[in-house]
Order: C-alpha cells, then sequence, then structure tokens
C-alpha cells in the first residue's frame, strides 16, 4: 500500500458534501503562480482563484481545505490551512506552508508544487476571530502554524481594541512580518533549533504568567491540540467565561491530520444521527 493510500479519509455515506457541513462552502480551483520563501519556516503560496462569491473571501482568518493528494478511486486527501492575504482586484490568495521535516501530504505537495499547476481546495469557512469587546483586552497566543491567522487579523484589527500577542516560533523574520497596529503589543517567544514544535509549551507558560486577572481578558489561541487543550482546562477552571475562551487545536505533534478527520468524521456522523447540525460539533471535545 502506497502511503498515500493509507491517508484517505473515507466518507461513504457522503455527509461532508451535504449542505449541514458544506454550508457557503464552494470547492474551486486555484492556480498555483508562486512559491517563495519569505523566511526559513515558511513557503509561501500565492494562487489564483475564481470565486463565485468574492465578498466571501473578504474577511480576516479564513481557513481552506486544499485536496494535496489524490489516490485513484478514493477521496482526495485533503489539509487545512489559512488565507493569509485576499486580493479582490487580483483575485488572489496567499497561503504560508510552514514548513516542518515529515513526508505527510502536505509537504509532499509543497515539494513537488510548480507555477502553473491546478489544485482543488473547499472553503471558505470564516475561523474564529478574537472579541474585540473593547472593556477587555484580546490575549493572542499562537504558534508558527496561526502565524496567518494572526497576520490576517492584525490587518483587520478595529480602531481602539487593545490586545497583547505571543508567538512561538523558531523562525524570527516569520515573527518580524506581522503588522503592527495601534494598542497592540507583540511578544516572540523564539524556540530555539534543537526544540521540536509543539514541544515546549512556552505559549501556556507565557499564557499562566501574563493573564493573572483572565477576567480582563479575552483569550484567543491557535496551535498544537494538546497545549491549546490545557489553555482551555486552566481558563475554564479559572472561571474565564466560555465566550471570552476562543481556542483551536491546529495539529497535533506525532498524528497525522488524516487520523485527526477520521475521528472528527466518526464524531460527526453520530452526532448528525441525534438529529444534531455543525454548529453542535465541538473540534475541542474530540478525543484526541
Ligand atoms: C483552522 C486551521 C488553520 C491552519 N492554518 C495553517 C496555516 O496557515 N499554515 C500552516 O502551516 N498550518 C496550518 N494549519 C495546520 C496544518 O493543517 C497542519 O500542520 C497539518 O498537519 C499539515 O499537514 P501535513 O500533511 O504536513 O502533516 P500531517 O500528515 O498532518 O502530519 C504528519 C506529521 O507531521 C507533524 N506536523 C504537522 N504539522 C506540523 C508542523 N507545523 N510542525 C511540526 N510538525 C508538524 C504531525 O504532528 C505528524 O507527526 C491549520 C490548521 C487548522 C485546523
Amino acid at each position: 500500500m502506497s502511503a498515500a493510500r493509507t491517508e484517505s479519509v473515507g466518507d461513504p455515506a457522503g455527509i461532508l458534501t451535504e449542505q449541514d457541513h458544506m454550508r457557503d462552502m464552494d470547492r474551486i480551483r486555484m492556480e498555483v503562480l508562486a512559491i517563495a520563501t519569505p523566511s526559513p519556516s515558511v513557503a509561501r503560496v500565492t494562487a489564483r482563484i475564481a470565486p463565485a462569491d468574492p465578498s466571501a473571501w473578504m474577511p480576516a482568518n479564513l481557513a481552506i481545505r486544499i485536496e494535496v493528494e489524490t489516490p485513484p478511486g478514493e477521496r482526495p486527501v485533503s489539509r487545512i490551512y489559512t488565507v493569509r492575504r485576499f486580493d479582490p482586484a487580483a483575485s488572489t490568495i496567499e497561503v504560508d506552508f510552514v514548513i516542518h521535516e515529515d513526508d505527510s501530504p502536505a509537504m509532499r505537495w509543497l515539494r513537488a508544487a510548480r507555477a502553473g499547476d491546478h489544485v482543488w481546495l473547499t472553503g471558505p469557512r470564516q475561523h474564529f476571530v478574537p472579541d474585540h469587546e473593547l472593556a477587555k483586552r484580546a490575549a493572542i497566543f499562537a504558534d508558527e502554524t496561526a502565524i496567518p491567522a494572526v497576520y490576517a487579523i492584525l490587518n483587520d484589527w478595529p480602531e481602539g481594541a487593545q490586545g497583547d500577542v505571543w508567538i512561538e516560533t523558531d523562525d524570527r523574520a516569520a515573527f518580524d512580518e506581522l503588522p503592527r497596529p495601534q494598542g497592540v503589543a507583540l511578544n516572540l517567544l523564539l524556540r530555539r533549533p534543537d526544540q521540536p514544535a509543539g514541544s515546549t509549551g512556552a505559549l501556556f507558560a507565557a499564557a499562566q504568567a501574563a493573564l493573572t486577572d483572565p477576567a480582563r481578558h479575552s483569550l484567543w489561541a491557535a496551535g498544537e491540540r494538546q497545549e491549546m487543550r490545557h489553555f482551555r482546562d486552566h481558563f475554564r477552571a479559572l472561571g474565564m467565561a466560555r465566550q471570552d475562551i476562543r481556542v483551536f487545536g491546529y495539529w497535533r505533534r506525532g498524528t497525522s491530520s488524516s487520523e485527526i478527520d477520521r475521528i472528527r468524521l466518526r464524531e460527526y456522523s453520530a452526532l448528525r444521527q441525534t438529529g444534531a447540525r455543525l454548529e453542535d460539533f465541538s473540534d475541542a471535545d474530540l478525543p484526541i
């Protein structure tokens, strides 16, 4: 069996193509225009899209699923990425792939990708953004996979809103690219090259040290799933209001996203059988 075949996530009942899951998303093709390396850890793909509704691509922090491998006779293998920037005039998107050492579907796609390639994607899906209730400072914690999301969020920062951002990465230049809107303080948690991503707990440690009075903050965090679980458990236990905790696991150290997708599909299927809908699904509560 080839590596690609083990990655495919079967959906025999087709529930992922049903309206409850698709909502306003489209399956469209993107044409790769360029692949750049703006900093050592990042491959930036600029691609042209022809969306039915360009306005759907305007909000900050949109996620897309890119079909990175298509094993014959099986569902394509997809990976979730963030639209770092949408240029409505050129109808282009920028997607930053964090380069990691694994021989994974997204990394194989990236190695082979060339200008002129056409790739299917599904999206966009609005991902979460900080709660900008002006009385509270937004506290934003992100590892390198969420730098594109933070970039989009900072580019769309409302006037008068206050916030603090902590970024963990081993790539100072990726941090330096972030916009610096007024009212926002940015902090770099620079990981040593010998420390694997998702292994340091530095974001969670920074959050514990900085948010001594959680009632004063709204929390936005994205990164490795286990570390994100620590965020949720800790700040819920401290009594932070549920609506002030916007925390999402973007990847799981040592686990392929195909495995996470299989568990997502199993749980979503079970939920649908009870008559519940997508809005009742909690990614945070997945048993992984
Ligand atoms: C809403 C959302 C938005 C996201 N946006 C982005 C984005 O803009 N840019 C981005 O790079 N990622 C983003 N991610 C994370 C990305 O989907 C995962 O990193 C994904 O696992 C990459 O797929 P892969 O095929 O390379 O690795 P997989 O096949 O999923 O995993 C193979 C192995 O690689 C490891 N691995 C996966 N990603 C990393 C990493 N970054 N560093 C070190 N080890 C890793 C896994 O733990 C596993 O051991 C996002 C995820 C979500 C849910």
